[in-house]
């Protein structure tokens, strides 16, 4: 493989939920309906409703086309982008040419706010996993934690929902993000799990705000919360294992653009970024780090007293 750095593939990154996941992100950075207060990307920048071929999907079908063509191992090939995928217009005509690419199942990542349009949903069918979101019941809840375009109502998405898993035949997996004090309540997660009853998706999963988040004030729940959310869900949880280690598509890039291509996606916890660099010893690593922030290309940031590695809000 040349040096080139991949536009629009990262990864394969460890997922307890798929494997290793090879990311297509075929949206610009933080282009997003929601503006979600714990989104690990900083608030949206790119707020819109509206349907686009941000690239060409020639373009991001050849990129993947030269990545898999280097036999890289993965489980699935997910589309996931730094911020909403299904607000990308082509996403039906991206799929159909990942399957005649690959057999690897091709699993999407999104808010489920746009299943509500028919053309989102028929874009959908070939995908072997949706994995859409529903943090809130009610719609003072959902304007709280996802903070939404105006277009959108929750009762309209949940409905986009129901008709989407009457059409669609594949895995329908939800992820529940959990905050604390916000959707954590007892009360609240049963009334959530009413309506994931009523949307009869086949695997409930909960997440919770592990990176920095948009918003500092944002917290996770207890331990506590968290099991018997877990109890009432009927769900599992994601949140141990997506984190361990991580590595680079693009194998043989200079460290600083390893980390840049990360980087760009979420913040790293640093054990993450000594995972990238098996041959290094930490010490290297963080040399590398620090001259990267000496740089101003890359800050360091405290959450939840971890020390996370990420690019500054005005760099992205
Ligand atoms: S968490 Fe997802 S849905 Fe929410 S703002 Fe970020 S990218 Fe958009």
């Amino acid at each position: 493989m040349d040096k080139k750095n991949f536009k629009y593939l990262f990864g394969p990154v460890p997922s307890r939920r798929l494997g290793r996941s090879l990311g297509v992100s075929p949206i610009p950075p933080k282009t997003c309906n929601f503006s979600c207060i714990y989104c690990q990307l900083g608030r949206t920048t790119n707020f819109t409703n509206k349907r686009e071929e941000f690239y060409p999907v020639e373009e991001i079908v050849a990129e993947l086309t030269q990545a898999l063509e280097q036999n890289i191992d993965i489980d699935y090939i997910t589309i996931v982008g730094d911020g909403e995928p299904t607000l990308y217009k082509k996403l039906g005509t991206l799929i159909s040419e990942i399957k005649k690419l690959s057999t690897k199942p091709v699993a999407i990542i999104t808010n489920g706010a746009l299943l509500y349009q028919k053309e989102v949903r028929t874009d959908l069918l070939e995908a072997d996993v949706v994995m859409p979101t529903l943090d809130a019941f009610e719609a003072n809840m959902f304007r709280a934690i996802n903070r939404p375009h105006k277009e959108l109502e929750l009762n309209k998405i949940i409905q986009g929902m129901k008709t989407f898993r009457e059409e669609y035949r594949n895995q329908i997996w939800m992820e529940v993000m959990l905050v604390k004090d916000l959707n954590d309540s007892s009360k609240t997660l049963k009334e959530i799990k009413k309506l994931i009853d009523f949307l009869e998706v086949d695997k409930t999963f909960i997440n919770i705000p592990i990176r920095p988040p948009a918003e500092k004030w944002v917290k996770m729940p207890t331990q506590d919360r968290l099991l018997t959310a877990m109890k009432i869900l009927g769900a599992e949880s994601i949140f141990h294992y997506d984190e361990i280690s991580i590595e680079s598509v693009d194998s043989k890039a200079d460290p600083e653009t390893k980390i840049l291509d990360i980087t760009q996606r979420h913040p790293l916890r640093e054990e993450q970024v000594f995972s990238l660099f098996p041959d290094f010893s930490e010490e290297q690593v963080l040399q590398i780090l620090q001259k990267m922030e000496n740089k101003g290309i890359l800050e360091l940031r405290i959450y939840n007293k971890k020390r996370f590695w990420e690019v500054p809000k005005e760099k992205k």
